[in-house]
């Protein structure tokens, strides 16, 4: 299935009524990347993948992919397909004639039919249950059908609303592996829509962040967390502080603070909650100008020189560890 196909939003806008949901965003998602789409709700994440699905209309722009404008096409000819949140299965057919049931509509003949389809849910792990209902499946496992579902098409892009939102933590966590290794066994792109970070820096090597119908930073996933360009990536990211200093604002991780005496310390402040992590321990500072910043220390540099509520304590960090922020 490998694509070879780049997937390109060109001023990509849509408005409900009056309403703008989404921007006029320019994006380049490279063929074969994971790449999740990042925001707090409401930001436009929805809309954006479903116009690149073909169940939205666009209302300004261009979805391109290999070049091709596809911003018009209907869904199942754009080479691209949905993982639905609800997984939308049909309660009265077996797993098996679920995951088929789109070839069944292009006229393929039942024997490859199930063929493809067996072959699908081998890749998702289910073969075994080929021929139940989805009734009788836990949510995990019909997400895999679904999964399978979408796959069978082929698609160059696969995408993903918030597909691990109905999970509990533990299977969560599961089928993000899943999902990465599905993503790295085909080679094509997958976007995923999530409004958790922690999700989007388990599997995305691109992040884009959206905040209120625009796309705040894009790029490779690391380069995103080591360097947030603005105050809201740095937040919603987490791991930072947002500084303000007289040179204007910066982020800093929290595991680049250092604790020192509060002479010739960059800031100077007072502990204000010291909160045991395990391998980690987080200390929140307040320091002038009324803001709080939080340093991750490891347990052993903590209880090296320990420090309480209300003592007076210096926080440094090596000049490369600011990254200045946009307004
Ligand atoms: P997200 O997925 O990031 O939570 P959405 O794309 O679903 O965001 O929504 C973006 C904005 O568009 C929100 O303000 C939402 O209320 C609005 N919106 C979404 N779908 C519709 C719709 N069908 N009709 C009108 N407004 C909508
Ligand atoms: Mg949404």
């Amino acid at each position: 299935m490998r694509s070879d196909l780049d997937l390109e939003l060109v001023k990509l806008t849509k408005r409900y009524g009056d309403a703008l949901a989404v921007d006029g965003i320019d994006h380049l998602f490279p063929a074969g990347t994971y790449a999740c789409l990042l925001g707090p709700s409401g930001c436009g994440k929805s809309s954006t993948l479903r116009m690149i699905a073909g169940h939205e209309s666009v209302s300004d722009g261009s979805i391109l992919l290999g070049g091709r404008d596809i911003s018009h096409l209907p869904p199942a000819k754009r080479g691209t397909a949905m993982m639905f949140q609800s997984y939308a299965l049909f309660p009265h057919l077996s797993v098996t004639e679920n995951v088929g049931f789109s070839l069944k509509m292009k006229g393929t003949d039942k024997a490859t039919r199930r063929k493809r389809a067996l072959e699908m849910l081998e890749l998702v792990d289910m073969t075994k249950f080929a021929d139940r209902l989805p009734a009788q499946l836990s949510g995990g496992q019909q997400q895999r059908v679904a999964l399978a579902r979408a796959l069978i098409t082929e698609p160059q892009v696969l995408l993903l609303d918030e597909p691990l939102s109905a999970l509990d933590p533990f299977l969560r966590v599961r089928m993000r592996g899943e999902l990465k290794r599905i993503q790295r066994e085909l080679g094509i792109s997958f976007v995923h829509v999530t409004h958790g970070q922690d999700e989007a820096l388990a599997l995305a090597d691109q992040i884009v962040v959206m905040n209120n119908a625009v796309v705040e930073q894009a790029g490779p996933t690391r380069e995103v967390f080591d360097a947030p360009a603005t105050s809201f990536v740095a937040r919603f990211i987490g791991a930072h502080n947002v500084i303000a200093l007289p040179e204007g604002k910066v982020a800093v991780r929290s595991d680049a603070l250092r604790l020192t005496a509060p002479e010739g310390a960059k800031l100077q402040g007072q502990v204000i909650a010291v909160e045991y992590q395990g391998t980690h321990v987080a200390l929140t500072a307040s320091v002038s100008g009324d803001q709080e910043v939080t340093a991750l220390l490891t347990d052993k540099d903590f209880f090296g020189t320990p420090r309480n509520p209300g003592e007076a304590v210096g926080l440094d960090w090596d000049g490369q560890a600011a990254h200045p922020l946009r307004a």
